[in-house]
């Protein structure tokens, strides 16, 4: 429980929470996953890596909140391997983009500007409502306090997408895309990696937190 740098990926205890509470994470949990699919259409249509990678962190909140609705109650090994498949999953998604930057190293394309700023616009939008809807939580439970962190770091890379949405335009090359694109994606690992580590130490018995 020491990971303080980054609240993405940290499954929330939904037992302690009020209805009210449950509410707002199934409503961020619905903003995620939107938002995801549409950042993956938007990468589709517009050939943009940035749209790409920035969508995982989307995925993996969605599948973190969906997570932590789903084992309540549930024992700390299967907590635990929930996590484990989780984690399997994202990283499978970050193989994926991570071989589409690299494709798309050697098959350089200019981004459709348009397609990607209003994708781009419109995730920083959904990470803003995810925010205010997380803030009256901020200081109160635990839990909330780490969905808030985790939607404030979102926030940033909502702006990262857009920035990299106007590099394109100003720029007229497709760098500042992939740029970004590599950036996100190693973030999104760092955080991914101690994720996984601690649901690995979880599932192997040592766990001196007893929740
Ligand atoms: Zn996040």
């Amino acid at each position: 429980m020491t990971d303080s740098c980054c609240g993405c990926g940290k499954a929330i205890d939904v037992r302690a929470l009020e209805a009210r509470q449950r509410r707002v994470l199934v409503a961020v949990l619905a903003i995620n996953l939107l938002t995801f699919l549409l950042m993956v259409a938007g990468a589709w249509y517009s050939r943009s890596s940035s749209l790409l990678s920035g969508a995982l962190d989307n995925l993996g909140d969605a599948l973190t909140y969906a997570m932590s609705l789903a084992v309540v109650g549930a024992g700390l090994q299967a907590k635990a391997r929930v996590a484990l498949l989780k984690g399997v999953l994202i990283l499978g998604a970050a193989a994926a983009v991570a071989v589409q930057i690299v494709w798309r190293l050697f098959h350089p394309a200019v981004p459709l500007f348009e397609g990607m700023g209003v994708i781009a616009l419109l995730n920083l939008g959904a990470n803003l409502v995810c925010l205010k809807l997380l803030t009256p939580y901020r200081g109160g439970d635990i839990n909330l306090a780490s969905a808030w962190e985790c939607s404030r770091n979102d926030v940033y890379e909502g702006f990262a997408v857009l920035a990299a949405a106007l590099g394109v335009w100003m720029f007229g090359t497709g760098w500042p895309d992939l740029l970004i694109a590599g950036v996100l994606l190693l973030l999104f690992l760092r955080s991914a990696w101690r994720v996984l580590g601690s649901a690995w130490r979880e599932m192997k018995g040592d766990t001196a937190t007893g929740q």
